[in-house]
């Protein structure tokens, strides 16, 4: 799958759940809710090893989310459960169809240090789905306009980060893959003195 397949992918969601559940009209994005209420995927939180933010068991449709991560770092980890079950799913479908002794093995375990394919696509996908494109690029321009003159990168990451209830990290990202920094005019951007905040 490509980026914008799976950016497609998280549009989906978010659609089918404002059809089917709750409008989103503005962010954070409830991650919970669209695991719990619309794809009603039991969710446990609990203390997993240090290197693992989160796991997906797809035949029991159970996640589990490292409960000693920051909350924003759960959010994200939400997300990508989601983007296993709603990218990978078929994967094990398949398999179980040929061994059916693969049933009870289609618990996908995400580990930080995971480069696969797979974890790198749940990772676009939660990222596509917290921050979704139309929202990111409304805020993002909103924000902008509130300065009058010249603003830095670092001080519309914190607001939009806050905003989405993300990380500053994953904001900052965003936005350099949406290329909205890039569409500003160098000469829209600044460092604000310390002494303001
Ligand atoms: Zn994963």
């Amino acid at each position: 799958m490509n980026l914008d397949e799976i950016e497609q992918e998280a549009q989906y969601l978010l659609v089918e759940y404002s059809n089917y559940v709750q409008a989103i009209t503005v962010p954070p994005i409830p991650v919970d809710k669209i695991a719990d209420l619309y794809l009603e995927l039991e969710i446990l939180y609990e203390a997993l090893d240090a290197d693992t933010s989160g796991s997906i068991d797809l035949n029991k449709g159970l996640i589990k989310i490292n409960q000693n991560e920051p909350l924003k770092r759960q959010r994200f980890s939400m997300g990508h459960e989601m983007g296993h079950y709603r990218l990978h799913r078929s994967e094990f479908d398949f398999q179980t169809l040929l061994l059916p002794i693969f049933i009870e093995e289609a618990t996908i375990i995400c580990r930080k240090n995971d480069a696969s394919r797979r974890e790198m696509e749940a990772n676009v996908f939660s990222a596509a789905l917290i921050m979704p494109i139309g929202f990111v690029e409304s805020v993002f321009q909103n924000e902008i306009r509130k300065f009058p003159k010249k603003v830095s990168e670092q001080l519309i990451v914190g607001i939009l980060a806050g905003k989405f209830d993300v990380s500053k990290d994953a904001m900052s990202y965003r936005l350099k893959n949406l290329g909205c920094f890039e569409r500003l005019k160098q000469s829209d951007l600044f460092d604000i003195p310390t002494n303001l905040f």
